[in-house]
């Protein structure tokens, strides 16, 4: 049966009116603005921000559009993508009723925003080389169920999911495959974003604020069929990315050759901590890497995290996520900041 999106979308959201807002209403050009009960006189700033900024962010997503290769219709954008993630429960899963899967370990947000929306969160754990238990997610499919999240590259493993395991979800599988990019920038993987005209029930989700270095100005991205796109931007607040934050994204999308620059660096910073961890004795393995971070499995990562943010340097101790069991997870920072950790570490005996 082919995908339809009439039959996952919330009967509510199908029929929902949304609000209308004055800049909806009147979109032209004008000279005088007396629509919006905005403060005509200015803001005690020196850049203005008294008027309302554009609901559908038309500038930022015709400059994303460009660098990513997908028509301004297929993009929406949140306040960072965990916004998108909770417009995905919103719009498509019914409390009480519907059901998500997730395949841990991976991002918690997913988790967290299904328990918000009283929606039933199915968990199939990845395999123990992180990969997807096709099996498994297949028992767990039943008519209930309306969203799949995959996260490729995984936070917190590192690791990209097989490209065919994903497509196999997409082929067979009735509701939204989910495939969220966060790490994508730092991937020998190809992205999903020009898969959409192939699969109907995709949606990619990417973020402004890894590679990019944005995570302050919050901007994620949905990328998705005009339908699916639509329903999101019927759901969400009318003004929900502030014109500060977009006019300043605009700007920063001007660098792209300084965003490339710093990937290459980090993806050489990142194998030179490797390295370097490898030869310290309470590191019993690094997971394969294709973002930002590694996962580092050790003898004893609570002493290891605490001894750490004793010297005032912070990492992530993921030791009771299942799967994980012993690991770290370590941002790759600066040079400086690598060597400091690793300094730190050398004068570490347990
Ligand atoms: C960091 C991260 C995000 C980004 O969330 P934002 O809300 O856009 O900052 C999304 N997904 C995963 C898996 C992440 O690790």
């Amino acid at each position: 049966m082919p995908f339809n999106i009439n039959t996952i979308i919330r009967p509510n959201i199908k029929n929902l009116k949304p609000y209308s807002s004055a800049r909806d209403e009147f979109k032209g050009e004008a000279s005088v603005y007396l629509d919006a009960n905005e403060n005509a006189f200015g803001s005690p700033l020196a850049t203005n921000y008294n008027r309302y900024p554009d609901p559908l962010q038309f500038a930022l997503k015709t400059k994303l559009s460009h660098i990513k290769g997908v028509p301004p219709r297929n993009i929406f954008l949140g306040n960072g993508s965990d916004e998108a993630i909770d417009i995905l429960f919103r719009s498509f899963c019914n409390p009480g009723i519907d059901n998500v899967i997730i395949v841990p370990p991976t991002y918690g947000m997913y988790e967290v925003s299904a328990n918000i929306n009283d929606v039933q969160l199915k968990k199939v754990n990845l395999t123990l080389d992180y990969q997807l238990n096709l099996d498994g997610i297949a028992e767990a499919i039943d008519a209930y169920t309306k969203l799949i999240f995959i996260c490729s590259p995984n936070n917190p493993t590192g690791n990209s999911i097989n490209r065919e395991d994903i497509e196999t979800l997409l082929a067979n599988f009735n509701g939204l495959v989910v495939v969220d990019e966060a790490y994508i920038n730092y991937s020998r993987q190809k992205s999903f974003i020009q898969e959409l005209t192939e699969y109907a029930n995709l949606v990619v989700l990417q973020t402004l604020s890894k590679a990019w270095g944005l995570a302050g100005l919050r901007i994620g991205m949905a990328f998705a069929s005009e339908e699916i796109i639509e329903v999101f931007n019927r759901v969400k607040p009318p003004y929900n990315i502030n014109q500060a934050s977009q006019q300043l994204a605009l700007d920063a999308l001007q660098n792209v050759s300084q965003i490339n620059n710093w990937i290459k660096e980090i993806l050489s910073e990142r194998d030179k901590l490797v390295l370097a961890l490898k030869s310290m004795a309470f590191v019993l393995d690094i997971y394969p890497s294709d973002a930002n971070f590694i996962l580092v499995k050790t003898t004893d990562a609570n002493a290891i995290y605490n001894f750490l943010v004793a010297k005032g340097i912070i990492v992530r101790n993921r030791n009771k996520i299942e799967l994980c069991e012993g690991c770290i997870r370590i941002t790759v920072g600066t040079p400086q900041e690598n060597e400091s950790l690793l300094n730190t570490l050398r004068i570490l005996v347990i």
